[in-house]
């Protein structure tokens, strides 16, 4: 989730692909002692500070779990979102990773809890600070439009972590398929800006993002995506620092584009129902869920839209697609990928 202040520090250009990473853990004992480690990616500085607290997780795989969400993000946008973030980690009773909070205030800060019985594994598989990194890179919105900044966070989230190679495409789509539905609208729905439960706030934003990314690629033959159209809203300065009218925000993505999607589809979805058949989108992006699992159909005529959005118009292996991670400093590590 989020919450978002102005800032108005100015926003740096990021101009490095490459992911610099640098780590300065303190030398205190851990869990015991607070943490403070600073991450540098890119041109981008994210400070992450573990409050006292008990961990099973050592300092190395809580650090891990931060740069995996860093690299899926700047994967994604092609840079980590801000210059500077102040990642607050806080231990808590229990199991898994849940209560992330995003603010656009002290130049962006997200704070999230990690249970005592937390294990390396579930941080690996964790989808929620991707999710949190995700807000960063998009401009404060009144409340009504609270589904553009929670949908952007769910849709981004997984193709990410797809593209940095920490997720894999058929569980995505599969998830996508399983989950989209619930951003359908009920009966007596009254469109996005003006139905604010759950399912229509994070799943109906999602739904938009993703009826937008493919429209974009059907009218750019495959070109463009959304994330051009958010890439060129991050590049005008659109970040969670700064307070925009949503129709800014969207007027800027479809500039990004040079195919008006945004803006139009938020028209059609912003005060009425707007049902849509999502069956047959996923036949015809080729995408088949059988057995607890998907599979993709080539011959499915949008199935190249599909790799698409899975991959971006970055051919997987390059650069953009693929960050590197140079680690240094005094605790120097290199993490494995999945
Ligand atoms: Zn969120």
């Amino acid at each position: 989730m989020k919450d978002a202040n102005t800032s108005s520090k100015t926003f740096r250009r990021v101009v490095l692909l490459c992911l610099f990473v640098f780590f300065l853990a303190s030398a205190g004992a851990f869990p015991a002692d607070e943490m403070t480690s600073t991450i540098v990616i890119g041109n981008s500085r994210i400070d992450v500070v573990v409050e006292q607290g008990s961990l099973q997780v050592s300092k190395e795989e809580l650090l891990r779990w931060v740069q995996w969400a860093a690299e899926s993000v700047s994967a994604y946008y092609g840079h980590f979102p801000i210059p500077h973030v102040l990642l607050r980690i806080i231990p808590a009773d229990g199991k898994g990773v849940r209560n992330g909070r995003t603010f656009g205030e002290k130049g962006g800060f997200i704070t999230i809890h990690v249970g005592s019985n937390t294990t390396s594994q579930d941080l690996g598989t964790d989808w929620m600070l991707t999710h949190e990194m995700v807000h960063l890179a998009f401009p404060s919105v009144a409340d009504n439009h609270h589904w553009i900044e929670e949908g952007i966070a769910t849709y981004v989230e997984p193709i990410a972590r797809v593209r940095a190679k920490h997720m894999d495409a058929t569980e995505m789509w599969f998830e996508l398929v399983r989950d989209l539905h619930q951003g359908l609208p009920a009966a007596g729905d009254k469109g996005l800006d003006h139905t604010h439960t759950w399912g229509r706030t994070y799943w109906g934003g999602a739904l938009f993002c993703f009826l937008a990314d493919i429209e974009i690629h059907q009218k750019t033959a495959n070109r463009k995506g959304l994330d051009d159209a958010l890439r060129g809203i991050l590049a005008a300065g659109g970040d969670i620092r700064q307070d925009w009218p949503l129709e800014k925000a969207l007027d800027t993505g479809d500039q990004a584009t040079g195919v008006p999607v945004l803006r139009p589809l938020y028209e059609k979805m912003k005060d009425q129902p707007y049902d849509v058949d999502l069956p047959a989108i996923w036949t015809e992006l080729g995408v088949e869920r059988a057995d607890g699992k998907v599979r993709f159909l080539d011959t499915a005529p949008l199935s190249q839209t599909r790799v698409a959005i899975t991959y971006g118009s970055v051919a997987p292996g390059s650069a953009a697609a693929s960050p590197i991670s140079i680690l240094a400093g005094d605790t120097a590590m290199n993490f494995p990928k999945r």
